[in-house]
C-alpha cells in the first residue's frame, strides 16, 4: 500500500442500535448502524424488524442491479 494516497485505516467500532459493538478497522472512528449480525433477523431467526430494513428492502428490490 502506497503511503500518502490512502486515508488512515485505523481501529474503529461499529455501534449498533441494539447495543452491540463490533471492533473493526475503518477510515472513520465509529460507525452507527441499526442492524448488525447480532440482531438481524436473518441471523437471529426472529421477526422483530424494523422499518429501516423494510424500507431498505423496498428501495432495493432483490435482483435489482446497481450499475
Ligand atoms: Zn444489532
Amino acid at each position: 500500500m502506497k503511503e500518502g494516497i490512502h486515508p488512515a485505516y485505523e481501529p474503529a467500532k461499529i455501534i449498533c442500535a441494539c447495543g452491540n459493538v463490533i471492533d473493526t478497522r475503518s477510515t472513520v472512528k465509529s460507525i452507527h448502524v441499526e442492524i448488525c449480525s447480532a440482531c438481524h433477523p436473518f441471523y437471529t431467526g426472529k421477526q422483530k424488524l424494523v422499518d429501516t430494513a423494510n424500507s431498505f428492502r423496498a428501495a432495493t428490490p432483490i435482483g435489482a442491479s446497481v450499475a
